[in-house]
């Protein structure tokens, strides 16, 4: 056991020293980002072509520093509760405008109403945000999504998010949680293996049933607290 507690202690000190880099590289990224922008502003200048790449792998690096720092955030256990279907919501309303512009069909089914989840909310809906993102990325055409919660048991309760998008191969689902994994060329390869950590860290479990072509469910399963009790607002 205390060689587990070295090793966490250590964990999370790597952890604070790479949030602590990722930070400081992005200080001088603002400046060279400034420039760059600056001289692309400029269409008579004779190395566009370069510049414009520049911008645009700054802008993947800074995608990569945010993603990363979501992962080395030393992880804050709070005991606050929440609403699970709400934080749902809040989610699907932020989606929404994008839902509409690519005529995507939402459909939901909540049959949990007001269960009460411990935990840290933002980074749930952070778990959200990846999973429907990736949806709305595999979507070839005539998208829909379909979202749906339900009690899987005396102990947790489980959100379903289903696409009828492109689907993974059996090779892809077996490295889906790995870190730097991606089929896609501007991925980063970092948001399930960020989910798959907040949903650990919230003592849950998040499972993926995938078939090429046809479409993919990601289900995650999270312990809650209570089944009906007056609802809470936030
Ligand atoms: P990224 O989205 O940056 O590629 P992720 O960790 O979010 O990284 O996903 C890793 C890979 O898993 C994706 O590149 C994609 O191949 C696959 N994937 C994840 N979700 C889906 C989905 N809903 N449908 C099809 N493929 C998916
Ligand atoms: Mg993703």
């Amino acid at each position: 056991a205390e060689k587990l507690i070295v090793q966490s202690e250590k964990l999370k000190l790597a952890g604070e020293i790479a949030a602590g880099v990722a930070h400081e590289i992005r200080n001088p990224m603002t400046v060279i980002s400034g420039f760059i922008q600056m001289m692309n502003a400029d269409d008579q200048h004779p190395y566009q072509t370069y510049t414009k790449l520049i911008e645009s792998e700054l802008e993947r690096i800074n995608l990569i520093i945010s993603e990363f720092l979501i992962l080395a955030k030393p992880h804050v256990r709070t005991t606050k509760e929440f609403n699970l279907e709400k934080t749902i919501q809040d989610i699907v309303v932020l989606f929404s405008p994008e839902l509409n512009l690519r005529g995507i069909v939402l459909t939901e089914s909540k049959s949990v109403p007001n269960v009460v989840v411990v935990g840290e909310q933002n980074q749930i809906k952070q778990v959200l945000i990846n999973i429907i993102k990736n949806a709305i990325e595999a979507f070839k055409k005539e998208g829909s999504l379909h979202i749906s919660t339900e009690y899987e048991n005396e102990d947790f309760v489980s959100i379903h998010i289903e696409d009828n998008g492109e689907g993974m191969t059996q090779e892809v689902i077996n490295q889906i949680f790995e870190p730097f994994f991606t089929t896609k060329t501007t991925g980063t390869g970092l948001g399930m293996m960020i989910t798959q950590k907040i949903i650990q860290e919230h003592g849950g479990k998040i499972s993926i049933n995938s078939r090429l072509n046809k479409g993919t469910v990601v289900s995650i399963f999270l312990p809650y607290k209570e089944r009906r009790k007056p609802a809470i607002s936030n």
